[in-house]
């Protein structure tokens, strides 16, 4: 049942410690307030008597240290209670970050000591891994830190549409519902869903994305002291586990968070060792994170890119725009999917270069493409350039060579050059 109606109103009493598990239904929002106590809800502390409107299928937790009495008002698709959570390990990683961003700040000038910690979370799917990133992030701005969030899952990306690695810095707890705040992130399109099409160019994005990272450290003490949390892939075995190690050592990570999966920790530990300053560090993944199949993957990726364009409650107006064909330069890297090393006769070198930049005439195929629109002023940088935003290809029309586009906004494009993935929507 829809909430409003009084029938579904009821109040759950919380322990200290405990946490209520909640999915929203897939039909209808729940409504959510904190009657006494203090809850929080990832990190996020709940505003006392204020009734909160969740969408539907949003999956969360209001966790308590103290006891608190909530209020629910709706039908859920489950909610329960659970008394046994990590969290106090988890605040207990929080408490040694904290201090470590303190002693960063008592250094302003040496540039070693005033580093702060660059914690990276890695783990299989569904461990839990963006959700602790966001406790982690929301508890360090609580106290006035400004830590850097990166997100290198390209597959589930909290920071923009899926295909992208991207940064921001996090000011404020992070809003349970809105999520992180949109404001001018620092984007890369890789252009896939996952980066075994163009492990190369994945690589690549990330480097730069590290390169862009160190130079606004480097003019910011502030940033600098606060660090850095990196959300990673599930994918963790074979070239997935490489990516791990490549992101950890082109991040300069210090501590690693393994959860839920005692072998990752016990490789990377035993990887890892002779790097003096970073911590490996294993942690217990919480009973409350849902797993979700293929199907819900794929539905969660289009939400994000309908979220993009309309915003989470409609609340965007994007813009439909027409171009001549001969308006608009697009590009795409790589030669097509490569054929893996191992599927190669040894010694033999795949031919295509993964970051060859190769133009792209208009065709049939782009329709229903997600396009990101580089930053670059000339082609070349093109695979060095963050991305301004996204548009979405509506209709191709031959005859008169004009191609429609929905872009967030009317007006020109912010830049000229336009790069081409395999990240396509449909409007539901
Ligand atoms: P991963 O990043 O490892 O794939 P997530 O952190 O995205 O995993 O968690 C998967 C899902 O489980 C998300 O929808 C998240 O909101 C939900 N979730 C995580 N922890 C809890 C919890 N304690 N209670 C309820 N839902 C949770």
């Amino acid at each position: 049942a829809p909430p409003g109606t009084s029938k579904t109103v009821r109040q759950v009493k919380l322990d200290k410690e405990c946490e209520l598990r909640v999915e929203v239904s897939p039909e209808y929002p729940l409504r959510l307030r904190v009657l006494n106590g203090t809850a929080e809800i990832f990190g996020t502390e709940i505003p006392p008597e204020i009734w909160m409107t969740f969408p539907p299928r949003l999956k969360f937790a209001v966790f308590t240290w103290y006891g608190a009495t909530i209020e629910i008002d709706g039908t859920t698709e489950t909610d329960y209670t659970a008394d046994e959570t990590p969290m106090i390990s988890y605040v207990n990683v929080h408490a040694v970050l904290d201090a470590r961003r303190n002693r960063a700040k008592a250094s302003p000038s040496d540039s070693d000591a005033s580093q702060g910690p660059r914690v990276i979370v890695v783990g299989p799917t569904d461990s839990g891994k963006s959700t602790l990133a966001r406790m982690l992030l929301s508890w360090a701005a609580k106290q006035g830190w400004k830590p850097t969030f990166v997100d290198l899952d390209i597959g589930q990306g909290s920071i923009t549409i899926p295909g992208c690695i991207s940064a921001t810095p996090i000011e404020l707890p992070i809003d349970p519902v809105e999520g992180i705040p949109l404001d001018m992130p620092l984007v890369y399109f890789h252009g896939h869903v996952t980066p075994s099409v163009n492990v190369d160019l994945y690589k690549v994005l990330v480097k730069e994305l590290a390169q862009v990272l160190e130079r606004q450290f480097a003019g910011n003490v502030e940033s600098r002291a606060s660090g850095m949390v990196i959300n990673t892939m599930g994918w963790i075995e074979g070239v997935g586990y490489e990516l791990l190690l490549h992101a950890i050592d082109t991040l300069n990570a210090t501590v690693v968070l393994v959860l839920g999966q005692e072998k990752l920790w016990s490789m990377l530990r035993d990887v890892l060792k002779n790097k003096a300053n970073v911590d490996v560090v294993k942690l217990h993944k919480s009973g409350g994170v849902v797993s979700r199949n293929a199907k819900v993957r794929q539905k969660a990726r289009a939400f994000r890119i309908r979220e993009y364009f309309y915003g989470l409650a409609n609340d965007l107006s994007p813009h439909s725009n027409i171009a001549n064909f001969s308006d608009l330069c697009i590009y795409r890297v790589g030669g097509g999917p490569q054929a893996p090393r191992s599927a190669l006769p040894v010694g033999a070198e795949p031919t295509a270069d993964p970051t060859r930049l190769i133009p792209v005439n208009i065709n049939q195929d782009l329709l229903h493409l997600v396009l990101a629109v580089s930053f670059a002023k000339e082609p070349d940088e093109i695979i060095s350039s963050n991305v301004a935003g996204f548009i979405w290809i509506t209709d191709i029309n031959f005859e008169s060579k004009k191609i429609t586009y929905l872009a967030p906004s009317a007006g020109n494009l912010p830049g000229k050059y336009l790069i081409m993935g395999s990240l396509t929507w449909y409007e539901p």
